[in-house]
């Protein structure tokens, strides 16, 4: 089969044409670069079934060939980048769906939507199940993220009510892993770059609030599970096993740096107080369950770091 996927230089799309070459498949990935970079791709620039244009899908997507899936995984992803780019994050979850759900119905191709647990905002259910509306500030500095992402969800389901695409949606909880940019300000990164250099971890707020976190290799399964599957409603995908960050902190140190010590700073405005998925309908409907313990995944994403100090 032939994909195309948007923001395949980034942390998870880099991951996921991985998975889709070794299973025999074509790819097109596109990027614009703004947070992804060419070397995430480093397996695979060259590859006779993978191609790589820069673009931007704010522009028309004007690939050629036919596409048997559309993914679109692009947008800037960590708080500190869409505060600093909050129109680019609109514009990728506005104009940018739009565009590659135009892709989808050219083609007659299944399409994916790389969503978020944000759509959930600072939530009171907890565990957050799909059926759940959220609580989102739509004025805070956070729903330049949060409202694109819950546009993107309106406009995929527009298309599949009009058009009859064959579309999913992926609600995706905290993801880590080997290829985050060691500066883009996400709690992983963060504690391990500051552990690997000896400095305090920084802790905002008292360090109560809760995340959940997924490893990148049990996402992608599950991003292809949900691509392939009927189901037209969001699915959350993530690992439910919840810690505070501060008990995150505690074991980030144990791993790389033990006795090193923890600074609070101030909790930005709007930071969800408790995240954790709750992945029943991930189970039932697609079978999928993440595998990898975080003790795993935490010692691959140090030894990645690690090796590009
Ligand atoms: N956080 C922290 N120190 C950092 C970075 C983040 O304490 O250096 C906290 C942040 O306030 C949030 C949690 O860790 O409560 C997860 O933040 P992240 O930016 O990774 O993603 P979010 O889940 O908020 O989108």
């Amino acid at each position: 089969m032939r994909f195309l996927v948007s923001g395949a230089a980034g942390f998870i799309g880099s991951h996921l044409c991985d998975r889709l070459i070794a299973d025999g498949h074509e790819v097109a990935g596109i990027d614009n670069l703004i947070t992804g970079s060419r070397a995430n791709l480093e397996r695979l620039l060259g590859h006779p079934r993978f191609q790589f244009v820069e673009h931007d899908v704010t522009r028309p997507i004007g690939m050629d060939g036919h596409f048997d899936a559309v993914l679109h995984l692009a947008s800037l992803a960590s708080p500190r980048q869409y505060y600093e780019h909050p129109i680019e994050t609109l514009e990728s979850g506005s104009t940018g769906t739009r565009n590659m759900l135009e892709a989808g119905r050219r083609h007659n191709a299944r399409f994916l939507l790389a969503s978020t647990s944000e759509c959930y905002g600072d939530p009171d259910v907890h565990p957050q199940v799909e059926t759940y509306w959220g609580n989102v500030n739509p004025v805070g500095p956070r729903s330049c993220y949060d409202e694109s992402k819950r546009y993107a969800e309106a406009i995929t389901m527009a298309y599949h009510r009009v058009h009859g695409l064959r579309t999913t949606i992926a609600r995706i909880f905290n993801t880590y892993g080997p290829r985050m940019a060691l500066d883009d300000g996400r709690v992983v990164p963060a504690f391990i770059d500051h552990a690997l250099k000896g400095k305090p971890l920084t802790v905002y707020g008292d360090g109560s609030q809760t995340r959940s976190f997924c490893y990148v290799q049990d996402l992608v399964d599950g991003l292809l599970c949900l691509t392939f599957s009927d189901e037209r409603y969001p699915v959350n995908l993530g690992n439910p096993t919840e810690m505070t960050i501060l008990e995150f902190a505690r074991f980030i140190c144990n791993a790389v740096n033990p006795g090193l010590p923890i600074e609070f700073e101030p909790l930005p405005q709007d930071d969800p107080k408790r995240r954790r998925p709750d992945i029943g309908k991930a189970k039932r409907v697609l079978g999928w369950e993440p595998k990898v313990p975080l003790e795993d995944g935490i010692r691959e994403t140090i030894s990645y770091f690690r090796s590009r100090r």
